[in-house]
């Protein structure tokens, strides 16, 4: 977080402003660099990194940089891990609402505006805000410089980044002028969930939901807790006690590994339990409702999403074969089915290293989820490649270890091949495991199991680097988040909308970024596509985000190797090879 460069002083940049007042917005070019600022009692270094070319143009990249002195922040507060990352983001809110949530001044395009990565609901990495290892702060917003049409306005720039700026560094990014409880809140609560989430494996079980959590959100698209929400409880006969560091003994449900069968009427709160596992492998913010809501952290939720692209997919353990000259075991298509889509992304899935399925009736292929008795009868095993889930969701347990969360209340085929069932009623838990095993053995012999051949072990894939193609027109290298679901890259638009697992569009562009360094490095026709995934999540581990990006950026955001996998699985150019393929 040094710069080299030699400093100038905050009123040398006044003076600066004061001198180019009027003149054309190229001017604004001087500003590049390091300067050195001791105002409102808080001296902090701005980094100038990059001049925005106009007034209408995205707003001009800088960073803040407060001494560890300054800064004040204890030891405790910034721990590597959970800890640390709670503090980033919850530093990121501060500043956030200091600067006016980015609104903008006087002036023409973005003149006056201050703005940073703003945090959601998960603690997630970011590169907004970075605490470095002795307490020192940065962090990375845009600013844009004021101009009246074209020409700048030297005045409002100072008042901008020499009054405005200072003010918000000193109100945001100080330990003195931050609530301690608060930053104790953050900071404990995600300790506290790393925590549980650790104590999964031992356990046995594929998620915790803790006695008191509160699962539904306000909307679609309000992610903030639903007020007046049941709130859970878990049923006794599942009911966990787990240790944590901070918050001492927490009770709730503990999810066994295995199959777990989700069930009950509709409207009762099933998928709402199934998404928040699903957001489980992130940690929360305090208040979320979910902090104590911990999943598998490989868990994956998969979908059917007819339309998809696949590459070289080996389906053959969910689908036999195809008609025409499709290749199960080298699903090559731009328009998959809903069948062949799901047995896709859950093949996907377990390539990219996944223990955990998660899967809602509400957006799963009922044929790829069941083929009852009737319809055994009715069309012959050899007019239907698909090898229903059903048969296949105990193998995966018992023979690859992958565990699966099922939300299933149209059927009750599975009654018998689930470990444990859950009924929903009314938004609370009931264990109905026994009842449900006991209408499966008075059942037995309705259907036949049509399970041949392993499970798990599909055959690995190979990228192809040129299939991978960042260019477009001129540009060497082109990519934009259009949002979390949409990612622009090259000439080519990924859909991601039915990746659940994001939730961010700094995720969104951290994993454009992940791509690149792939294509750069790694994906050189030799390596499988599980080996680069490995190598590039070891380089955000080493070296953080930024191991990602060449120069520095202040907008992106942790996330899996499993949406990077489904980001990449998606971009509709890919293709790949066998390793059996690869030339010596
Ligand atoms: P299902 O999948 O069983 O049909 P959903 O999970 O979609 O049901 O939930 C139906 C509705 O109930 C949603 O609007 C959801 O926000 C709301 N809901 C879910 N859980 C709770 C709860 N614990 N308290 C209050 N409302 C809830
Ligand atoms: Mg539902």
């Amino acid at each position: 977080m040094t710069e080299s460069c030699d400093t100038r002083d905050a009123g040398r940049l006044e003076a600066l402003l004061e001198r180019i007042d009027g003149s054309g917005y190229r001017a604004y070019r001087d500003l590049r660099g390091a300067w050195d600022f001791d105002r409102a009692g808080t001296p902090f270094r701005l980094l100038v990194d990059h001049v925005q070319a106009d007034p209408f143009a995205a707003p001009s990249r800088m960073r803040v940089q407060v001494d560890p002195d300054a800064a004040g922040f204890p030891g405790h507060t910034f721990t590597p891990g959970p800890r640390r990352r709670a503090l980033c983001n919850y530093l990121a809110l501060r500043f956030s609402d200091e600067a006016g949530d980015g609104r903008r001044g006087p002036g023409s395009g973005t003149s006056g505006r201050i703005a940073i990565d703003r945090p959601g609901q998960q603690v997630l990495e970011r590169t907004c805000v970075l605490v470095d290892d002795e307490g020192r702060v940065e962090a990375r917003f845009v600013a844009g410089l004021p101009a009246a049409g074209r020409r700048v306005l030297g005045g409002a720039a100072a008042d901008l980044l020499c009054r405005r700026l200072p003010g918000i560094v000193a109100a945001a990014l100080r330990c003195e002028s931050c609530d301690r409880d608060e930053v104790d809140a953050w900071t404990r609560t995600a300790e506290d969930a790393a925590a549980l989430r650790q104590a999964l494996a031992g356990g046995g079980w594929s998620a915790f939901v803790a006695d008191g959590a509160v699962l539904p959100r306000r909307s679609g698209v309000d992610d903030r807790p639903l007020s007046g929400a049941v709130p859970f409880r878990s049923p006794p006969s599942l009911r966990v006690e787990l240790e944590t560091p901070n918050a001492g003994p927490v009770t709730g449900m503990a999810v066994p590994e295995g199959v777990t069968l989700i069930v009950g009427g509709g409207f009762h709160g099933k998928s709402t339990l199934l998404s928040a596992l699903a957001r489980g492998v992130y940690d929360h913010r305090p208040g979320d409702g979910r902090e104590r809501v911990v999943t598998d952290p490989t868990a994956v939720a998969v979908r059917a999403e007819d339309g998809r692209s696949t590459a070289g997919v080996d389906l053959s353990p969910f689908i036999g074969d195809l008609p025409f000259d499709h290749d199960n075991a080298f699903f090559c298509t731009g328009h998959a089915s809903g069948s062949t889509s799901q047995a896709a992304a859950i093949v996907e899935a377990l390539e990219a290293g996944t223990r955990c399925l998660l899967i809602d009736e509400d957006t799963a292929a009922t044929n790829f989820m069941i083929r009852d008795g009737r319809m055994q009868q009715l069309v012959a095993r050899e007019q239907e490649p698909v090898r229903p889930f059903i048969d296949r969701v105990r193998q995966l347990h018992e023979e690859a270890g992958v565990s699966t969360v099922l939300v299933m209340g149209g059927s009750g085929d599975y009654f018998g091949e689930a470990d444990t069932v859950i009924a929903m009623e009314r938004y609370e838990p009931v264990d109905v495991t026994g009842r449900a095993h006991a209408i499966a053995r008075a059942h037995k012999g309705d259907r036949t199991r049509e399970t041949t051949g392993p499970v798990a072990g599909a055959a690995s894939r190979v990228p192809l680097p040129d299939s991978i193609d960042p260019r477009r027109g001129r540009r060497e290298v082109s990519w934009k988040a259009m949002g979390p679901f949409e990612l622009r890259f090259g000439e080519e638009s990924i859909d991601l909308s039915a990746v659940a697992q994001l939730v961010d569009v700094g995720q969104t562009r951290a994993i454009a970024e992940a791509i690149l360094r792939g294509r750069e490095r790694y994906i050189d026709g030799r390596r499988s596509l599980a080996q680069i995934l490995e190598r590039l999540m070891a380089d955000v581990a080493a070296g953080g985000l930024d191991a990602l990006s060449s120069r520095p950026s202040g907008d992106l955001a942790g996330f899996r190797r499993f949406e990077l996998a489904a980001a990449l699985n998606r971009l509709r150019t890919l293709r790949v090879r066998r390793p059996e393929e690869v030339p010596a």
